[in-house]
């Protein structure tokens, strides 16, 4: 799937970062500074009590990201086989964790009342 897509972006000329030699630390400071414009638009969470919903947000996009990929005509595997490591929605700020799950059974967009945990974790309490 990485390969396909870095096939598609460099055939747009769209913008490109090579992290390939970098520390993290260095691809985290220049994915910032490329991503700022954007990042600052949001979606954001500025307080603790946004942050499960923004985590909701990146986690269903995803499931939309693939949801995309497997309906392309040259895609292999199916979406309703396919499993994700979603960001865990307990929205500690230091959590990150991830959670394997099999894409349909993420939970519908009408279900926020399911977060996606990781084991031992929770949703703060208000
Ligand atoms: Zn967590």
């Amino acid at each position: 799937m990485g390969q396909k897509i870095a096939a598609e972006v460099k055939e747009t000329e769209a913008p490109q970062l090579s992290v390939d030699e970098w520390t993290i630390d260095q691809t985290v400071a220049e994915v910032e500074r490329f991503f700022a414009g954007v990042l600052a638009k949001g979606p954001t969470a500025d307080t603790a009590d946004e942050r499960p919903a923004l985590l909701r947000w990146a986690n269903r996009a995803d499931v939309e990201r693939y949801r995309a990929f497997y309906a392309r005509p040259w895609s292999t595997g199916s979406f309703d086989s396919a499993v994700h490591a979603f960001a865990c929605e307990c929205a500690r700020p230091e959590c990150d964790a991830q959670v394997e799950l099999a894409l349909i059974d993420f939970p519908a967009p009408s279900d926020a009342a399911s977060p996606v945990l990781a084991a031992g974790h929770h949703m703060p309490e208000n």
